[in-house]
């Protein structure tokens, strides 16, 4: 189970991942999650360096889905200036909403890559959708209600695995 919802990459914050990386993953589908993945709560509209991110991962070939448990007012107004395929109420982790999502788009499991910031709701969607790959950020901020900070401590256990896991692969 560990294993199962230890993401397959990690990076400290979503500019860092390149195009190039993404492509050499096999990725033409980018499903992002947007809540302090992308953009903290509060902050309605995508700032300079949101808008050149997405518009480096889209000049390289890649469709960028945002998919948010969010509802549809947060996710319009996000993607008002962005102008890529956009996603509310998506009921992450649930897979339903997802593969219609994945259907409809003619997006498959080879080259769907999620990205995300919660190992419960976007690496586990990854996972029950069969995704190539599962790229987890940490939360741009953190939430500091009890119920956020007990979320940090089950990631714990799984993350000391994911870098166990990291660990073997430097060593082979
Ligand atoms: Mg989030």
């Amino acid at each position: 189970m560990l294993s199962y919802l230890a993401p397959d990459h990690y990076f400290n914050n979503f500019y860092e991942i390149s195009p190039e990386f993404l492509l050499s993953l096999g990725c033409k589908y980018l499903f992002s999650d947007v809540d302090n993945t992308l953009a903290p709560y509060e902050v309605a509209e995508p700032d300079e360096r949101i808008s050149a991110w997405i518009r480096a991962v889209s000049d390289a070939g890649i469709s960028i889905v945002l998919v948010s448990n969010n509802g549809p007012e947060r996710i319009e107004l996000f993607n008002r200036t962005l102008g890529v395929h956009a996603y509310a109420d998506c009921k992450k982790p649930t897979k339903k909403r997802l593969g219609a999502i994945m259907n409809e788009l003619g997006a498959t499991r080879e080259n769907t890559v999620f990205l995300g910031d919660q190992i419960y709701t976007d690496v586990l969607s990854a996972r029950r959708l069969g995704a190539h790959a599962a790229i987890l950020v940490p939360p741009i901020r953190d939430k500091k209600s009890l119920f956020f900070r007990f979320k940090r401590l089950m990631e714990r256990p799984v993350m000391w695995r994911f870098r166990r896991k990291q660990a073997k692969k430097t060593q082979a």
